[in-house]
């Protein structure tokens, strides 16, 4: 029997919809097309690397259980990714990636003890610029100390440096842009980059093959090595040892150490106290998640990368409401272009919408005459509770008249429900304030532009509220 690829997709997409939810398999599985089935690989492809790494990091064990299911024990997928990063015209074939390695073959060779000339491949990613990585006050310390470790590695007080923060908030970003900023300046020899994972693959590899002293003679040849995402490192204590081993020696030599995690060393469990005492030596710098005006600088400088248009009220909506992880920032915008050119749909807000709920648990989808008095409260700096009382003071009336008017325009409820809402006042108060904040409106233009600005948060339907 000849099966072809799109047969055999077929049926993984069938296995997969069973097992996930419609939205996810509408966002991550629909867009992705069989592209050729040769001996027991499959080929597909999506489009776009961050696609690729979303499949990759949140889907990739339903793939080896269904591609394992419909092609065989051997059964393996390549992705092949459609749209890249850069502006060039056209489709390119970029990466035929493998989702799953067997094994962990490392591209440094382990250098024979005595050859000290060598150069190591620094293993960094180019997309990871400091040029590329929005500054702000969540981030704005790390930054700083990553760009005087660029210009003197080794030599500052930053040794180690550690940049901890949650999930998705730039420490990758972060540590490789230091990276690349050294190699690009030639600030210092050898730079290499390492993720926790791969440095234990590399030394479990090693032990197995009897060469631990080579290893750690090819890591003192590292004039800056980072190591990404330590936590990894909890309970594993042989790893731990020989890692103490390499970070002392290159301590002592001057070496420059970036090390990046999850959480402060004093809440790294299973960590020996004397690698973390070692950590302290240096600075720790934290990532903190990003306040709006950033996320939005990070969103417009994706969207100028990928040459995407977007109107500005849909990435302000995104910028509101994806508040805790960059990478699902973009992911948000990734997921709507995708939207748009494969189902054809509008880049407008209510795609923006659809897609947003997808990442955030809650998105406020009806304004309410409560969530309009909050954001008025706090746009004059009133309690919210005077609006429903008796008080006459310019401010709160103000305030109160100007809720009214909101609610009446952008909520279904009734003038007589509104003024319920408002400690018990009937619809002609009502009727009265909105008269009143549009004769307000006519005289004076700032009250105008505060108006449209609360008008358009509103409408953006804010989650915090
Ligand atoms: P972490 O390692 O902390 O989990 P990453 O460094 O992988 O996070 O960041 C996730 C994504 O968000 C990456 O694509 C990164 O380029 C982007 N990113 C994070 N912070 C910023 C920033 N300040 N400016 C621009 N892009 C950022
Ligand atoms: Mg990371």
């Amino acid at each position: 029997m000849v099966i072809d690829h799109v047969t055999v997709w077929g049926k993984c997409l069938q296995y997969i919809k069973e097992n996930l939810n419609d939205q996810e398999f509408k966002t991550w599985f629909e867009p992705i097309k069989p592209i050729k089935l040769f001996q027991e690989s499959l080929t597909i492809q999506v489009p776009n690397k961050f696609f690729y790494e979303w499949i990759e990091e949140n889907y990739v064990s339903l793939l080896k259980k269904t591609v394992r299911k419909e092609i065989g024990e051997k059964g393996r997928l390549e992705y092949q990714i459609l749209l890249d990063n850069h502006k060039e015209a056209g489709q390119r074939k970029t990466t035929s990636d493998k989702v799953w390695m067997q094994g962990d073959e490392i591209k440094n060779p382990f250098v024979i003890p005595g050859i000290k000339k060598m150069k190591v491949d620094p293993q960094l990613s180019d997309q990871y610029k400091f040029e590329n990585f929005i500054e702000g006050s969540c981030n704005q310390l790390a930054r700083a100390a990553g760009k005087a470790i660029a210009d003197n590695p080794g030599k500052t007080a930053f040794n180690p440096l550690i940049i901890f923060g949650n999930v998705g908030l730039g420490k990758t970003h972060l540590a490789q842009a230091i990276g690349n900023d050294i190699v690009s300046k030639n600030t210092a020899k050898n730079v290499l980059y390492v993720s926790s994972e791969r440095f234990t693959n590399q030394l479990i590899e090693a032990i197995k093959k009897n060469s631990v002293s080579d290893f750690m003679n090819f890591y003192q040849l590292i004039d800056v090595l980072i190591v990404d995402d330590i936590q990894f490192l909890a309970g594993r204590k042989k790893t731990q040892e020989i890692f103490f081993n390499i970070f002392n020696q290159l301590h002592q030599d001057k070496k420059q150490i970036i090390l990046t995690s999850d959480r402060a060393p004093k809440d790294m469990k299973d960590m020996q106290e004397r690698l973390i005492s070692r950590f302290k030596w240096g600075l720790t710098a934290d990532i903190q998640v990003p306040e709006f005006e950033t996320r939005l600088a990070i969103l417009e400088v994706i969207l100028e990368k990928d040459n995407i248009q977007m109107p500005k009220d849909v990435v302000e909506f995104i910028a509101f409401n994806i508040k805790n992880n960059v990478r699902e920032l973009e992911g948000v915008l990734i997921s709507m272009v995708a939207q748009a050119t494969l189902n054809q749909k509008e880049i407008d807000i209510y795609l923006a919408k659809e897609v947003v709920q997808n990442f955030v648990n809650k998105v406020d989808k009806e304004v309410t005459v409560e969530s309009i008095q909050k954001m008025v409260a706090d746009h004059f700096k009133v309690e919210v509770e005077k609006l429903r009382a008796k008080t006459r003071k310019r401010q709160v009336v103000v305030a109160r008249q100007l809720s009214m008017y909101l609610a009446k325009n952008h909520t279904k409820s009734s003038l007589k429900s509104i003024g319920e809402n408002f400690g018990g006042r009937d619809h002609s108060t009502v009727i009265y304030s909105c008269k009143a904040v549009q004769d307000m409106m006519d005289t004076d233009l700032n009250f105008k532009d505060t108006v449209a600005d609360l008008e358009k948060k509103v409408q953006l339907s804010i989650s915090t509220l």
